[in-house]
């Protein structure tokens, strides 16, 4: 930079002197050490900065659920980086607000650039909103210095410019180089962090490539165009930088103007900043409006329609789940199923300490009933047995059909004698309850048990041997003359 101007701009004390919270925030953000507590405390001594922190994590722009009350929500919300920027951003813009002339116009579109540009980073998908943001509200550090430096030589320059790219010319011509080199310079005697320095440094250079870059370029055009009455030419460069970014499909100038328009009001009152409504822009927006309220209600109704499809199909794999956990004849659990909840609960009995009972049941000359009534009133039997036996048990009690007519029932928290009692019972009301109807005659069935149990007295080293043991103790009361619950013999 040219040595003449740079010796001025260093002996503009105000630029020397960015807000001691800024510089203190700036160390902070160099030191990998600094967490959120830190920042916290450096936060909270300023009363004006906590505010903003914490309107802005209320604002749209976070659009959290909850309200946030406190600043340290409003820290964990925006996360470490996101608050350092924020903060860095707020501490430096104190400086920068300027209700006086040109700089009230410069400061007006720093505002509308750091909306821009996070508006873009949105649809490019960039994820350091906050530095996008950061960078589009210091872009134009540079002009901000040589209007306070030099402003009787620097502005009647801005003012003679009717455009940006005719300001740049002005500049280069009047001091050997441009308001970005200037900003970037200034940046780096602020030890700003590097990004911020490189897109400063690249704000007016349309050919830059890297997305961020890219971003804040455009913000800045945005920016112009918004505040640019004579629309033309402004509009058509801020259209071309726009067009020229990797974003969403459907989203040009217009989308983002429209977007700006609904936040502008919030930015106002975020940066306590007045921003003219663009009137000249009017048209654009109302009809991008449109077509952001269209668009909204296609994506609304497509993320219906696959949330309706996402559903049916959890539903038909839960059902499809169930059914192969379910015996189909009498909708009971299957041996496989029970196999596994055996495993379980006699984990969940070891680990607690508590008994744990399994019974096997057969029916008694089940065959018979095959052989004289045919097998579809055997089916009948087979499915009033299962659901009267799961009726007559509790909730958590486990019924599954073994095979053939054998059930298997387990007992949780259930000690010999409550089993025994508990199948004695169940054999006394299934003696009386018709399992179908033939002829009008009522058919009634007895079964045999087998109960085993695992408890203090009796220890089983797993579920299989539990399952053994009540099939031996069936066997023992078939062979005691059926319709009884036998106990394996000890
Ligand atoms: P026991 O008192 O000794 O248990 O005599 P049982 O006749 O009940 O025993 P057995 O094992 O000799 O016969 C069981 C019968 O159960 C034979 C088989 O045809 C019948 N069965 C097995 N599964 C089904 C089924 O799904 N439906 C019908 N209807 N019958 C079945
Ligand atoms: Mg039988
Ligand atoms: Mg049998």
């Amino acid at each position: 930079m040219n040595r003449d101007l740079e010796a001025t701009l260093r002996y503009c004390r105000d630029l020397f002197s960015p807000p001691a919270i800024a510089l203190r925030i700036i160390e902070m953000a160099r030191n990998p050490e600094t967490d959120l507590a830190v920042i916290a405390r450096t936060v909270s001594l300023d009363p004006a900065l906590s505010q903003r922190l914490l309107r802005v994590s209320n604002s749209s722009l976070y659009a959290g659920r909850r309200k946030v009350e406190t600043l340290n929500q409003a820290m964990t919300l925006l996360g470490l980086n996101a608050t350092m920027t924020l903060a860095l951003g707020f501490s430096l813009a104190r400086d920068m607000r300027d209700s006086a002339g040109e700089r009230a116009a410069l400061w007006c579109r720093s505002v509308l650039g750091s909306l821009a540009a996070r508006l873009l980073g949105v649809h490019v998908r960039i994820d350091r909103l906050e530095e996008l943001m950061l960078a589009g509200l210091l872009q134009d550090i540079g002009a901000m210095a040589l209007l306070k430096a030099i402003p009787e030589r620097y502005a009647p320059l801005r003012a003679r410019a009717p455009d940006n790219t005719a300001l740049l010319a002005l500049e280069r011509e009047a001091f050997g180089c441009d308001h970005a080199e200037v900003g970037a310079w200034l940046a780096r005697q602020w030890e700003l962090p590097q990004y911020l320095q490189d897109a400063i440094a690249a704000s007016e250079d349309p050919s830059a490539e890297d997305p961020f870059a890219a971003c804040v370029i455009a913000s800045g055009a945005i920016a112009e165009l918004w505040l640019d009455r004579a629309g033309g030419a402004s509009e058509a460069r801020a259209r071309a930088l726009v067009q020229a970014l990797p974003l969403h499909e459907g989203t040009t100038l217009d989308t983002v103007l429209a977007e700006m328009h609904a936040s502008l009001p919030e930015i106002s009152t975020l940066f306590e900043t007045q921003i003219p409504h663009a009137d000249h822009l009017d048209g654009l927006i109302a009809e991008a409006r449109e077509l952001l309220v269209m668009r909204n209600l296609r994506m609304i109704q497509s993320a219906a329609a696959s949330r309706r499809d996402a559903d049916k199909a959890a539903e038909h794999i839960r059902r499809l789940a169930e059914q192969a956990r379910r015996d189909p004849l009498t909708g009971v659990y299957n041996r496989l199923e029970m196999d596994e909840a055996l495993e379980r609960e006699f984990a969940l009995a070891l680990e607690l300490g508590q008994p744990l009972s399994v019974a096997f049941i057969d029916l008694d000359e089940f065959k018979r009933i095959n052989d004289e009534h045919g097998h579809l009133v055997g089916d009948q039997v087979l499915r009033q047995f299962a659901t009267s036996l799961q009726e007559m048990l509790r909730a958590n009690d486990i019924v599954a059909r073994y095979g053939g007519e054998e059930f298997l029932v387990v007992l949780g928290n259930s000690g010999q004698a409550a089993a025994t009692m508990i199948l004695q019972r169940i054999l006394e009301q299934v003696r009386r309850l018709p399992m179908a109807t033939v002829d009008d005659r009522p058919l009634y069935v007895t079964f045999s048990a087998g109960i085993a149990t695992h408890d203090a007295d009796t220890r089983f080293p797993d579920a299989g041997s539990i399952l053994r043991a009540a099939d031996e103790a069936l066997y023992g009361a078939k062979r005691d003359g059926r319709n009884r619950v036998g106990r394996r013999p000890s």
